[in-house]
């Protein structure tokens, strides 16, 4: 059986066709992701594309031509626009239009003053350079997942070479006027190489999708919805099973009365001074430190290489700068204070858990002595690391 350059174009537009409609299911299933949809759109187009230019093979009229550039561009420019809002977040909608604008000017041109030669070579050249565009856009994320990034830059720089050597056989035969659609071995090759481009860049399109929910699968377990920060399970994760040394600190946090801050001007108002202390906490610790809601009103902060007496500095300034903070409901100004429970494995190496419980015992310390204070709990009795496993 042999196939002739149609059949293969039928091809391509049925997997486009097909892989459109996949992209725009996953889009479906969870609107999150629109460089899906996007990427689906410029596909359509694209298969718009492909049947005119089919009916262009058979029947090389300027119209069937010109309808060709007017979809493919378009198409081409909003698949590189979806790489680019798969990176930044955003769809850069004048860029796209742009360059469509400028594709199909520069090939419509020729086309319409008969050079129809002219007009594929500027046609190949420009659908290469916007693949290369493609290609870098999705070469600059590659951070996120390495495998199929690479992979999927891999096929737009091959397409786009693909569309180069058929410019570079117009090129090369020198004919502006050429009456029929351009026939050699590297529009062969070209449309062989879309059609295996398409199906990898299209799974890997998919792989990408699904790497990147489980990925935020993961950080939305690991993170308090309110206060953005992390939550008792993931701090538990982080350092449950660690013995914690001389230059680690545990420090507890406890709200003041926050049931009366509820109970006075309500629940949105208590959620405004958890996040203002979130805040708090997180401009008063390094990269390496931990800064968890432990529960309601309650914070855990872990810092590691700290010189003794620091975790107490540090548990200091949140204290002073919270205090400090005022919050105006409806014309009323409001203040509210925190309890701070310190504890150190500088006494005795200690699990993790018996940290926290140290730290606990010191934090009701301050309660009791009155509250809007921070408390060591190096003077309170330590648990042992060998104890403490023991115990739990
Ligand atoms: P103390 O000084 O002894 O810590 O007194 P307190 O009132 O802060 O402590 P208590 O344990 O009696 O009350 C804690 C309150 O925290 C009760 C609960 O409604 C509130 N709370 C817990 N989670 C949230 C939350 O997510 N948002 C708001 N607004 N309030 C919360
Ligand atoms: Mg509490
Ligand atoms: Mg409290």
């Amino acid at each position: 059986m042999t196939l002739d350059y149609n059949s293969l174009l039928t091809a391509l537009a049925v997997s486009a066709a097909c892989l459109a409609a996949t992209l725009m299911g996953s889009w479906l299933a969870r609107r999150t992701e629109t460089f899906l949809l996007a990427c689906a759109i410029g596909l359509v187009l694209l298969v718009s594309a492909i049947i005119a230019y089919g009916l262009y093979v058979d029947t090389p009229t300027k119209s069937l031509a010109i309808l060709s550039f007017s979809l493919v561009f378009p198409g081409f420019s909003i698949v590189w626009g979806a790489g680019r809002q798969f990176r930044t977040g955003r769809f850069p909608s004048t860029a796209v239009v742009v360059s469509a604008a400028l594709a199909m000017i520069s090939t419509i041109t020729p086309m319409m003053l008969g050079y129809d030669g002219l007009a594929f070579m500027i046609d190949n050249i420009a659908i290469a350079a916007v693949l290369f565009a493609t290609a870098f856009q999705y070469w600059q994320a590659r951070e996120e997942a390495a495998v199929p990034l690479t992979g999927i830059t891999i096929l737009y720089c091959l397409t786009g070479i693909s569309f180069l050597l058929c410019a570079g056989m117009l090129i090369r035969g020198g004919k502006l006027v050429l009456g029929v659609a351009p026939d050699n071995w590297a529009e062969d090759l070209s449309l062989a190489v879309c059609i295996a481009s398409m199906t990898g860049i299209g799974a890997l399109s998919l792989a990408l999708h699904q790497w990147r929910m489980a990925a935020r699968h993961r950080v939305d377990a690991a993170t308090d919805p309110l206060t953005g920060l992390l939550n008792r399970r993931a701090l538990f994760d982080r350092h449950g099973t660690g013995v914690m040394g001389p230059t680690t600190a545990v420090l507890v946090f406890d709200i003041d009365h926050f049931k009366s801050i509820n109970d006075s001007f309500g629940h949105a108002v208590g959620d405004r001074f958890l996040k203002v202390f979130a805040a708090e906490l997180t401009a008063n610790c390094r990269g390496s430190d931990s800064v968890a809601r432990h529960g309601g009103e309650e914070f855990a902060m872990v810092l590691h290489e700290v010189m003794p007496g620091r975790a107490e500095v540090v548990a200091e300034r949140i204290r002073k700068a919270f205090e400090a903070r005022e919050l105006d409901i409806d014309g009323e100004i409001v203040k509210c204070t925190v309890s701070v429970g310190v504890a150190s494995g500088r006494v005795k190496p200690l699990a993790f858990d018996a940290m926290l419980s140290a730290a606990d015992k010191a934090l009701y310390a301050a309660k009791r002595a009155g509250r809007n204070r921070v408390e060591l709990a190096s003077h309170l009795q330590a648990v042992p690391v060998d104890a403490a496993r023991t115990a739990s």
